[in-house]
């Protein structure tokens, strides 16, 4: 039998073990450890891998998190404001908007692609809507596009468009990447996002001078420069010295290992097409840059036993998520909606072993396994 964890962070960064060290050697080295030329080369370089040279800034923070409550209150949100989002996502897209007292507002996903349903957003848009947070799920993305258009025939282009791009580093959408869309993009570096550092980091993207600048301040206290600040409100939350270097070495191999998770993951859709599954369909003209691997099994299929018979054989799978947000205790107070295709969706879907340090013959192994479990199913007709 095989053993397949779901990730293993250890392998992912030995493969690049040297440049790595290398990286944290320099800055030790250095003596300079918060806002320095690791970052500033770091910023530069995210921007160059986006093609939005001299069209636009980044800015390290501390966390994906972060990254999002910055975008929303450089852009001018404040707290009471309306803030559009999903449900189906990572509980910290919708955390970073409670955290500057904004008010969530969810809307649902579309049945097929899992991702924010922008033909329903309309219907929640009222006076108070200030955002939308736009989130790229497991690497697909929000048409944001067409939201845009969207807003124009409505006549609310007021309204700021952050994309969460946490889970969707360098995917595409009509030649764009992703994060270049809307007013803002968020990305976060947690150690297992597709280039993750060896702790926590994140960055927000803007082509806006002015929201660049009021980013500089609102992560570093709300100073201008040293010891003087020019707004109130600002936090600390920079991407230190250490991580910047890190992620300067991963960021090269970016395009590259989302290539591999692309060919991974058409194998794994090969093989698994007869099965009682589905998996996510891209949004139209969007080049996906896949950070996990989820499959929606049919309706029939008790999922507990399904996830158990693969950890027999030695595969880890996971759930993400199995709980919608505006559904659990902590969101209460704005989970008074109903999401039909959020809450369908969660009850039926498992995240597979994924990674670009995969080989083929993992994915085929993994594959087999699933493929008999279903066998094995239909033959007791559960
Ligand atoms: C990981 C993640 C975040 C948060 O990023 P952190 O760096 O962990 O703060 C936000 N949104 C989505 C969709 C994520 O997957």
């Amino acid at each position: 039998m095989m053993e397949v964890k779901f990730l293993e962070l250890g392998k992912v960064n030995a493969i690049i073990l040297d440049e790595i060290k290398a990286a944290i050697d320099d800055v030790l080295n250095s003596g300079w450890y918060i806002l320095g030329h690791k970052l500033k080369s770091f910023e530069e370089n995210f921007v160059r891998d986006l093609q939005m040279e001299e069209k636009g800034f980044c800015v390290g923070c501390n966390s994906g998190t972060d990254a999002i409550s910055l975008a929303l209150l450089a852009n001018g949100i404040v707290a009471g404001d309306e803030v559009i989002t999903v449900s189906h996502t990572a509980i910290p897209t919708v955390s970073a908007i409670v955290a500057i007292g904004a008010k969530p507002v969810f809307v649902d996903i579309d049945s097929t692609t899992w991702v924010m349903d922008i033909m329903q957003v309309s219907a929640k848009i009222t006076q108070a809507t200030k955002a939308i947070v736009c989130v790229h799920l497991y690497g697909n993305m929000v048409d944001i596009i067409k939201l845009k258009e969207i807003l124009r025939e409505i006549g609310r282009t007021d309204i700021i468009i952050i994309e969460d791009v946490a889970q969707a580093h360098g995917a595409v959408l009509q030649g764009s990447k992703a994060g270049t869309l809307g007013h803002a993009g968020t990305y976060s570096f947690y150690p297992s996002k597709n280039i993750g550092a060896l702790g926590d980091g994140g960055a927000v993207f803007t082509q806006d001078k002015d929201v660049y600048e009021k980013l500089l301040m609102y992560r570093n206290y709300g100073q201008k420069d040293r010891y003087h600040a020019l707004i109130c409100g600002g936090i600390n939350s920079r991407l230190d010295e250490m991580q910047a270097a890190i992620l300067n070495v991963k960021l090269k191999y970016l395009n590259g290992w989302n290539q591999q998770k692309q060919e991974l993951m058409k194998i794994y859709q090969d093989e698994l097409k007869d099965c009682p599954v589905t998996f996510q369909k891209t949004t139209n003209q969007c080049i996906p840059a896949w950070h996990l691997c989820v499959i929606r099994l049919n309706e029939n299929i008790d999922r507990d036993v399904f996830m158990e018979k693969l950890q027999n054989n030695g595969i880890q799978t996971l759930i993400h998520y199995p709980y919608p947000v505006h559904t659990q205790e902590g969101f209460q107070k704005y989970g008074q909606v109903t999401l039909k295709n959020t809450e369908n969706l969660v009850g039926q879907i498992v995240s597979l072993p994924f990674s670009y340090i995969m080989e083929e013959s993992e994915i085929k192994y993994i594959s087999s396994v699933v493929k008999k479990i279903f066998s094995e199913i239909r033959n007791k007709d559960i």
